[in-house]
């Protein structure tokens, strides 16, 4: 396990280890804040990656120092070094990106020794599996699930996650416990935990030579958990995993949960809870009607009295809990159409627009699906305009549009020609991006960068499938959620040959020219790097707050500006971390300018560190 491996930062005065960036600042305030002030310390979710915290003008910046597959280290975007010591040494002599150079470290008071994370691997484990189970993901969608929310993750994980274990039985008496272990095999070991009472105190339930014993769980007043005399733990899924590896004052080591078998009549089966606002995925099916549900222990749920997730606090929909993070084609009884049209009988359309452009009309609807009536948006063709190249470029779009599954991207549901030619999409209920955000002045900047790492992540994914979209802006990323964003309008974008990786434009056309690259502008030449300077632009919208770049300029006064070497200001409430980010997106020389990957993953970490 990594957590065996020595730390290569352990040996510094000035490392403090797994502790949180609030925590950083503390030190640092405590040291006086002076100029060039810092410590390191351990990245909470980058796995082997490391924070460094600067003091600088009475504030404190943080820079994530990753690790970089073949074992160096660097601050995203940075010169690599052996370890993170050259690093800090490199970087008390260069500032080379960091407000100022590092000048005073600031050690550990006596008797401080850099705090461990014991958990940190377990719970890489445990967030796999509970969104494995939860959702029912798998593969790239289960990889996807768990980088974009893992800070929501672990904050489930902590308070709500045994109530998706098998062996956690809720709210029963202790002869209820017994008669439940006693039912069915015998086995030595065999295990339930019941909850005692509302103030968070369990009892654990094992048997051991045809008796049940019951130990009692406390909850002391810090929130731990531990059996009186105990190790103790944060959460039940820990002190399960540890007394089934060792007994440490048990009679026996638990060995097999007791199962809810026969579903006495305070539980039932069930997806995930409903969100408030989230359409339940668990709609009456033909081919499985709820109560014929496959059995599947970890989706237990309570009938009677809400669960912690519904107690209350009423959390975010997280994007896994809506209906489109997957494609509908993903559950194996919904078959694709052939060609990918539609039969128009399946297909409702409300009145009212969703919105509109030259092409035609975006309109709200329903498709018919196997699992219920699916909303939609479909975009519908002029059909006065007999102009053949519309159609064609709706016809291209939709060819795009179809070789694409992610979950930060608008899927394509398919195409119908009827009275018009209809490009039925997913549907994305709160819209672009920029809209939603001049009207939604109080969201924060954390949520901001959650979206822009979403649209990140999905822009990755046409990376790496060599897609060029030649058109992302702020007004083609559209919300599910306020906070599940996926990128749309396909209309100008292009598959890139196996043999080149940009494409090259015969003529100027109709071009968003304040989004675009110097090499889109002299050289028609359009790739995955012109994208990322086009992200750039995206990121200043959404901190900006739906604003428009370049306010009053012409698309040539831009232009000019850019060969100068100028570039926009920074939006009043965007992190330096992320300006910097936005300016490394306009790196005027393309091969000079990251890619998706290394841009998703500075969001990634950014997003991390200010999570917690
Ligand atoms: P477009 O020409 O594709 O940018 O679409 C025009 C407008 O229609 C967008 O700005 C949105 O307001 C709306 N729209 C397009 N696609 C969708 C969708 N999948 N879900 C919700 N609204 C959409």
């Amino acid at each position: 396990m990594a957590s065996n491996i020595a730390n290569p930062a352990n040996h510094l005065p000035y490392f403090f280890g797994n502790i949180t960036r609030e925590e950083a600042e503390e030190y640092l305030m405590q040291g006086g804040v002076s100029d060039g002030l810092y410590l390191l310390r351990q990245s909470r979710n980058y796995l082997g990656g490391f924070a460094l915290s600067l003091a600088h003008g009475r504030k404190v910046h943080h820079y994530t120092i990753e690790r970089e597959l073949s074992g160096s280290y660097a601050i995203a975007g940075g010169k690599s070094h052996a370890s993170p010591a050259e690093l800090i040494n490199y970087h008390s002599e260069e500032a080379d990106g960091l407000v100022c150079l590092l000048r005073k470290p600031f050690n550990r008071p006596p008797g401080i020794q850099p705090k461990t994370g014991p958990f940190e691997d377990l719970k890489e484990n445990l967030i796999r599996e509970y969104v494995k189970q939860t959702w029912n993901l798998q593969g790239h969608a289960l990889e996807q699930a768990i980088i974009s929310q893992k800070p929501q993750l672990e904050k489930l994980i902590a308070t709500t996650a045994h109530e998706k274990m098998p062996w956690f039985h809720g709210r029963i008496s202790r002869e209820e416990s017994e008669h439940r272990i006693l039912i069915g095999s015998r086995n030595n070991g065999k295990f339930l935990i019941r909850e005692r009472d509302s103030n968070g105190s369990y009892a654990l339930c094992l048997l051991n030579d045809g008796k049940v014993l019951h130990y009692r769980i406390d909850r002391d007043k810090t929130g731990k958990l531990s059996i009186p005399d105990g190790k103790r733990f944060d959460t039940l899924w820990q002190l399960v995993e540890h007394y089934s590896y060792k007994p440490d004052g048990l009679l026996r080591v638990l060995t097999i949960p007791c199962p809810h078998l026969g579903s006495e009549n305070d539980v039932v089966f069930n997806t995930h809870p409903p969100l408030p606002g989230t359409p339940s995925k668990l709609q009456p099916t033909i081919g499985h009607p709820p109560d014929e549900a496959p059995f599947n222990p970890y989706v237990l749920q309570r009938k009677r009295g809400l669960t912690g997730a519904e107690k209350g606090d009423q959390r975010e929909a997280l994007p896994m809990d809506t209906e489109v993070y997957e494609s509908p084609y993903a559950d194996p009884d919904e078959m694709k159409p052939k060609n990918v049209t539609l039969d128009r009988k399946l297909l409702t359309l409300e009145e009212g627009e969703l919105g509109s452009g030259n092409f035609g009309t975006v309109k709200k609807g329903f498709y018919k699906m196997k699992k219920g009536a699916k909303p939609v948006a479909v975009k519908i063709l002029k059909n006065e305009s007999n102009d053949p190249a519309i159609k064609d470029e709706l016809l291209r779009e939709a060819n795009v549009m179809q070789q694409l599954d992610n979950p930060y991207i608008v899927r394509m549901i398919g195409i119908c020609e009827a009275e018009a030619w209809m490009l039925v999409m997913e549907m994305a209920e709160l819209g672009p991006l920029n809209k939603f955000l001049q009207k939604n002045r109080h969201v924060t900047e954390k949520n901001i960068t959650e979206l822009v790492h979403q649209v990140s992540m999905g822009m990755k994914y046409l990376e790496e499938n060599n897609f060029v979209h030649r058109d992302l802006a702020a007004r083609n990323v559209l919300l599910v959620t306020q906070h599940y964003a996926k990128i749309s309008d396909f209309g100008l974008s292009k598959a890139l040959s196996a043999d080149e990786n940009y494409y090259k434009a015969q003529s100027h056309g109709k071009w968003p020219v304040k989004w675009y690259a110097p090499e889109c502008m002299n050289f028609y030449k359009f790739s995955s790097k012109s994208d990322v300077w086009s992200f750039g632009v995206l990121m200043w919208e959404a901190f900006s707050y739906g604003q428009k770049p370049y306010k009053g300029m012409k698309g040539g006064e831009v232009a000019q500006m850019i060969e100068r070497g100028e570039r926009m200001e920074r939006p009043e409430v965007c992190p330096t971390e992320l300006y910097d980010l936005m300016k490394l997106c306009w790196t005027y020389n393309v091969d000079d300018r990251p890619g998706f990957v290394a841009v998703e993953l500075r969001l990634r970490n950014y997003y991390y560190d200010i999570s917690h």
